[in-house]
């Protein structure tokens, strides 16, 4: 009896510790989203020239997952058609930063990289 207290005990362990891993992952997703979308406006006010300079080396095509529109907080103009692929409500004027994710390498939300269309020549 003791024994099945015990391990009805562990796996209640085991239930939380995933879940504070699973919270932490996101926390971790969020801050880091965060993070890149203050920096790339800030290397966009200063490098411009660079930026779309290594624009020219990007390679690939959008798939339209909509990802990178809610790395962080789920922007307000995503949508998905009926085939899950996503829409920009304001597409033809969406902010300049949204057209040139992702401008270099280095600039991908970590989680999305390898999911992302987009590639560059020298990674
Ligand atoms: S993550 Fe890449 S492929 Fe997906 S919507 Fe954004 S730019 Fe397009
Ligand atoms: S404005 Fe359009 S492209 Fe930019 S994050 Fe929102 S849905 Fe995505």
């Amino acid at each position: 009896m003791t024994e099945f207290i015990s391990k009805l005990e562990i796996k209640k362990i085991h239930r939380i510790v995933q879940k504070i891993f699973q919270i932490t992952q996101k926390a971790d997703i969020f801050c880091s989203a965060l993070l890149l979308q203050a920096w790339r406006r800030v290397n966009y006010i200063f490098n411009k020239r660079e930026i779309y300079a290594s624009l020219e080396r990007r390679k690939g095509n959008c798939l339209r997952c909509g990802r990178c529109c809610h790395a962080s907080l789920r922007c307000q103009y995503l949508e998905y058609d009926e085939n899950g692929l996503s829409l920009c409500r304001v597409y033809d004027r969406k902010p300049t930063m949204c057209s040139l994710y992702p401008y270099n390498e280095n600039d991908y939300f970590y989680h999305l990289k390898s999911t992302c269309g987009y590639n560059y020549d020298d990674e």
